[in-house]
């Protein structure tokens, strides 16, 4: 082999994936196993001191998805990653491993609604406090830190606004104040935003989505960027103190660059214990394999829809950041060049009546919750994800009562026009 550094599409099919030593399997098999022999005491031993790396018990590691965490660092340019169940599990176990009761997080308003609410209500049981703040002006934030603000939280392309966030701006003032920047990178990819390189300490994907890809499997990951010091400000005790069930060690010291990593596994899995099972890891790895040839379909047919629906007399207004014209496309031609993805929001003439006749009469687009499957999907956010919220934060979220959304899907774009056309006439 050449020493050359592999381009991102190589990485998508080969990155963690090696074929399977005992019995020469080229695809990465499924260990579906619940724990693993030890050699004998000594290892054990040394496993659970976390002296040496390997498996004992697959709420904590596994095989199969420990190749999908390195293919996920990979792709985004992180030192380790983390994968769990579901992406909601993923954004607990980065605060679990930051915050302590009386802790807070700075937040950009413009989150994926189950974001909103895991937040609003399950965060303030663990004692910790968001601090809502406006995603497009990267000022805000700085003005909403305090002396107990441990983190920031923001989504690279948001959900379900169509709003590019300007990552640099806000990595800048992240850095200044000494707290990490968390990104979700759900509806981007690696393939279209790599936060990382932009100043992004954490990523976090719902694997769910485009990642996977298919809509069968829910996974979610973390991914330490290796670029943020736990130990500078003594704000991140359970990365700088000792701690005594590994016999005083501090993750921070032993594991430098991916500790971050290394503390939501051994602390937050363990503990909290949102394993992703052997069998989505799989499912999700093989969706990986294809992620820049979909992304790049889902991309140049959403860009192709936003055209259709921008000239047509029954739609109001379309936020598509791959739309010239776009307020967000030039942080999209900045952030995410190679397309603004699969999901778009529209304003349907009439109100939240015509959004609801919208969904009630397509047919190709399946009416469901969810982004980032192969299928065309359709949701109307109001009367949905977003119903739980107050207007005021469904406007605010950009989830007004005209708003719908889709995920355009990889059919034969003339197709997914055709259909939108025939249920715009019935609205
Ligand atoms: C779906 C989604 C999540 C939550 O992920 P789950 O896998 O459903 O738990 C978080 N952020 C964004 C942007 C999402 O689209």
């Amino acid at each position: 082999m050449t020493d050359r550094i592999p381009g991102f599409s190589t990485l998508a099919i080969h990155a963690g994936a090696q074929p399977d030593p005992s019995t020469g399997a080229r695809v990465t098999p499924i260990y579906q196993t619940t724990a693993f022999v030890f050699d004998d005491v000594d290892h054990a031993a040394s496993l659970f001191g976390l002296q040496a790396f390997g498996n004992i018990y697959t709420r904590i590691t596994n095989p199969t998805t420990a190749a999908l965490e390195e293919r996920v660092a990979a792709l985004e340019g992180g030192t380790a990653a983390l994968a769990v169940a579901s992406g909601h599990a993923a954004q607990l176990l980065v605060f679990h491993a930051m915050l302590r009761p009386g802790d807070n997080i700075v937040a950009g308003n413009k989150l994926y609604g189950g974001s909103i609410n895991q937040m609003n209500h399950s965060f303030k049981s663990f004692g910790w406090e968001v601090k809502w703040t406006e995603a497009t002006d990267p000022q805000s934030f700085a003005d909403k830190i305090d002396e107990n603000t441990r983190a920031i939280f923001i989504e690279s392309l948001a959900n379900p606004g169509g709003v590019v966030t300007d990552i640099e701006a806000i990595a800048a003032i992240a850095r200044d104040r000494g707290i990490p920047l968390v990104v979700d990178n759900t509806l981007a990819s690696p393939y279209l935003c790599r936060p990382i390189e932009h100043g992004a300490d954490i990523v976090v994907h719902s694997l769910t989505k485009f990642m996977g890809g298919h809509g069968n499997s829910m996974g979610g990951v973390i991914v330490d960027g290796g670029t943020f010091d736990w130990s500078a400000s003594g704000n991140y005790p359970m990365l700088s103190e000792p701690r005594p069930e590994y016999s005083g060690m501090v993750l921070h010291e032993t594991f430098g660059n991916f500790a971050f990593a290394i503390a939501c596994r051994v602390l937050g899995l363990r503990d909290l214990g949102p394993a992703i099972s052997p069998m989505n890891s799989f499912l999700i790895l093989t969706g990986i394999e294809t992620l820049p040839l979909r992304m790049q379909r889902h991309s140049d047919s959403a860009r192709k829809v936003a055209e259709f629906l921008s000239g047509h007399d029954k739609v109001e207004w379309v936020s598509y950041a791959g739309l010239k014209g776009d307020p967000y496309h030039s942080l999209q031609q900045k952030y995410m060049p190679k397309g603004g993805g699969a999901v778009l929001t529209f304003g349907v003439k009439g109100g939240y009546d015509a959004g609801v006749a919208l969904v009630s009469n397509v047919e190709l687009h399946s009416h469901l919750a969810n982004i980032g499957d192969t299928r065309s999907l359709i949701i109307h956010p109001a009367s949905t994800t977003h119903r739980q919220l107050t207007d005021e934060q469904k406007t605010a979220a950009g989830a007004g009562p005209d708003v719908v959304r889709l995920s355009v899907g990889l059919e034969d774009v003339e197709d997914i026009i055709a259909d939108l056309e025939q249920a715009l006439s019935a609205v």
